[in-house]
C-alpha cells in the first residue's frame, strides 16, 4: 500500500510500547495508534497501523511507553501555592491554621469581585498536573469565579471543576461560607461556562466539603439538584478518626451510614479518602456504586490513617487515585501515588500479594474515569475513546532496564519521565515542553501574585516565598 492509499489522520503515534490499560497482559510491544478528530481510531501492531494510516503529525514513540493519560481524581489547586510550606500539623489544626485563612481570602475576594487569585491558582495547578502526565483532573475549589473555566480550556487539560459547598457555621468560619443564594447562583454560572467549554473539556461537579461542614438540609438539596441537572457529587468522607467518632456520638452512626440514610450516596458520587470505614460501610459503598478516591500520600503525611483499599477492591468498590493538594502531599506525582498505594496496603496487611501493580495502574486510569462517570470515554486506550494519551521515557536511567512494563511504570517511573501529553487529540506537551502556555512565565506570574495577595491579606507567608522570589534565588 503506498502513501496515497493510506487513510490520513490527525496524529499517528508509532513504534511505541503500548500499555492500553485494558488488562494486565494486554501490551503491544511495538505498536501504533491512529488519532483523528480527538478520538482513537485504531491501535495495534506497528506494521498493521502504519500500513493503513498516515498522520498529519507523526510521533515516533521508540523507547517510550504509550499509555492512557493519568486521572487525578482529587486535588485543590489553590493550595498549589503552599507546596513545601508545612510539615507538622494534624488535619484539624491544619484546616484551621493553613486552609481556612486562604479559603476565607478566596471567598472574600470572590465577593469583592477580585478574581485573580483563583485564576492564577488554576493556571498553576493546570501546569503542574499536565507536567505530571495528568490529562484529567478533579479540582475542588472555593468560590471560584465563572471565568476561571477559561483557564482550563486554554491550558488544554480536561477538568472537572468542583465547587465546594459548606453551610455549617459551627464548623466553617462564616467568612469562608457563601450563602445559599450566592452559592447556587455561582454554581449555575459555572455550569453554563462548563457546558460551553471548548470541546466540552470542562465539566462541573458539586463538592460537599465533608459531613461535618454541611447541614442535613444542604445534603438533601444537593442530591435533588444533582438528580435534576445530572451533575455528579464529590465529597471528603471519613477522612479522620475525629469525624468518625463525632458522628458516632452525635448521630449514633458512621459518617458513611449517615450519608447513605440521607440518600446522598450513589454511582454519581466520588468520596475522597474513606479511611475510617466499617465493613458495613464498605458494603454501603458497594451497594450504592459510590466510588472512593484514595490519596495515600496525603493520608500518610498528616497521619490520618490507612484507608482499607484492599478490602474495598475485594468487595468490588471502584477506587480512583488522587494527589490531594500540594499543602498535604506536596506534589502532583500520580506515579508516586501508585507506588505508595501498593506499598502501604502491603505493609498494612502484612501481605505482599494483597494488591498488584496493575491494580494501581487501573486506579490511576480507568478507575479514575469510572469515579467521574467517564469510563466509556476515558481511562484506557481503545478505539472510539477520547485520545487522552501520554508518552513516558523508557530510556531514562531510573526506568532501565524494563523487565515488566507495568511494574516499571508503577515502581520506577516518576512524573519527570512524562515527555508528551495529548488531551482530546490535541498535543499539549511535547518532549517535556508545554505548548499551550509559557510555563516559566505563567508560574512566575502566578506565584508573584499569590505572594502579593497573601501579604496584603495579612496571612503568614511561608519562608519559601521569601527565598524563591528573592534576588538571590
Ligand atoms: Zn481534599
Amino acid at each position: 500500500m503506498n502513501d496515497t492509499s493510506k487513510c490520513q489522520v490527525d496524529i499517528l503515534i508509532k513504534n511505541g510500547l503500548i500499555v492500553p490499560a485494558t488488562g494486565p497482559h494486554n501490551v503491544i510491544t511495538k505498536g501504533a495508534i491512529a488519532i483523528n478528530h480527538g478520538k482513537i481510531v485504531e491501535l495495534g501492531p506497528n506494521h498493521d497501523i502504519c500500513n493503513k494510516y498516515i498522520g498529519e503529525k507523526e510521533i515516533d514513540a521508540k523507547n517510550k511507553a504509550v499509555m492512557p493519560g493519568l486521572i487525578n481524581a482529587h486535588c485543590h489547586f489553590l493550595q498549589d501555592f503552599l507546596k513545601g510550606s508545612r510539615d507538622d500539623l494534624p488535619l484539624v489544626d491544619w484546616i484551621e491554621q493553613v486552609s481556612f485563612p486562604r479559603i476565607k481570602l478566596a471567598v472574600q475576594d470572590y465577593l469583592a469581585g477580585i478574581h485573580d487569585l483563583q485564576k492564577f491558582a488554576t493556571l498553576h495547578g493546570c501546569i503542574t498536573n499536565i507536567k505530571s502526565g495528568i490529562t484529567t483532573v478533579l479540582n475542588m475549589e472555593w468560590a471560584t469565579p465563572a471565568d476561571t473555566i477559561k483557564i482550563y480550556e486554554d491550558t488544554g487539560i480536561r477538568a472537572i471543576h468542583t465547587l465546594t459547598i459548606t453551610d455549617n457555621h459551627n464548623w466553617t468560619p462564616s467568612e469562608a461560607i457563601l450563602n445559599d443564594e450566592q452559592l447556587f447562583n455561582l454554581t449555575d454560572q459555572l455550569h453554563e461556562h462548563c457546558k460551553a467549554s471548548k470541546e466540552e473539556r470542562v465539566s462541573l461537579s458539586y463538592g460537599l466539603a465533608c459531613p461535618n461542614s454541611c447541614t442535613e438540609g444542604i445534603f438533601i438539596k444537593v442530591r435533588d439538584l444533582a438528580n435534576k441537572h445530572q451533575i455528579p457529587i464529590h465529597i471528603h468522607l471519613a477522612e479522620t478518626e475525629y469525624e468518625f467518632n463525632s458522628f458516632s456520638k452525635k448521630h449514633g452512626k458512621t459518617p458513611t451510614r449517615y450519608l447513605y440514610d440521607l440518600g446522598l450516596l450513589g454511582p454519581d458520587v466520588s468520596a475522597a479518602h474513606a479511611i475510617w470505614l466499617t465493613d458495613a460501610d464498605i458494603e454501603l459503598l458497594k451497594k450504592t456504586g459510590t466510588s472512593v478516591v484514595h490519596n495515600p500520600e496525603c493520608n500518610m503525611k498528616i497521619a490520618s490513617g490507612i484507608a482499607p483499599i484492599a478490602r474495598m477492591l475485594k468487595a468490588g468498590v471502584n477506587v480512583a487515585l488522587g494527589t490531594d493538594s500540594c499543602a498535604v502531599n506536596d506534589n502532583t506525582d500520580l506515579f508516586e501515588a501508585m507506588r505508595i498505594f501498593v506499598m502501604l496496603q502491603r505493609v498494612a496487611n502484612l501481605d505482599s500479594t494483597i494488591v498488584s501493580s496493575y491494580e494501581a495502574l487501573e486506579m490511576a486510569t480507568i478507575g479514575g474515569a469510572r469515579s467521574l462517570g467517564l469510563e466509556k470515554k476515558l481511562g484506557s486506550l481503545e478505539p472510539g475513546k477520547l485520545a487522552d494519551i501520554i508518552l513516558v521515557d523508557l530510556k531514562a536511567a531510573n526506568m532501565r532496564p524494563v523487565n515488566n512494563i507495568i511494574n516499571n511504570l508503577v515502581y520506577c517511573a516518576n512524573s519527570g519521565n512524562v515527555e508528551t501529553v495529548i488531551v482530546n487529540g490535541n498535543l499539549i506537551m511535547e518532549k517535556g515542553t508545554i505548548l499551550t502556555v509559557n510555563e516559566e512565565e505563567a508560574l512566575d506570574e502566578a506565584e508573584a501574585y499569590a505572594q502579593k495577595r497573601f501579604q496584603e491579606a495579612g496571612l503568614a507567608v511561608p519562608s519559601y516565598y521569601l527565598t524563591s522570589l528573592g534576588e538571590d534565588f
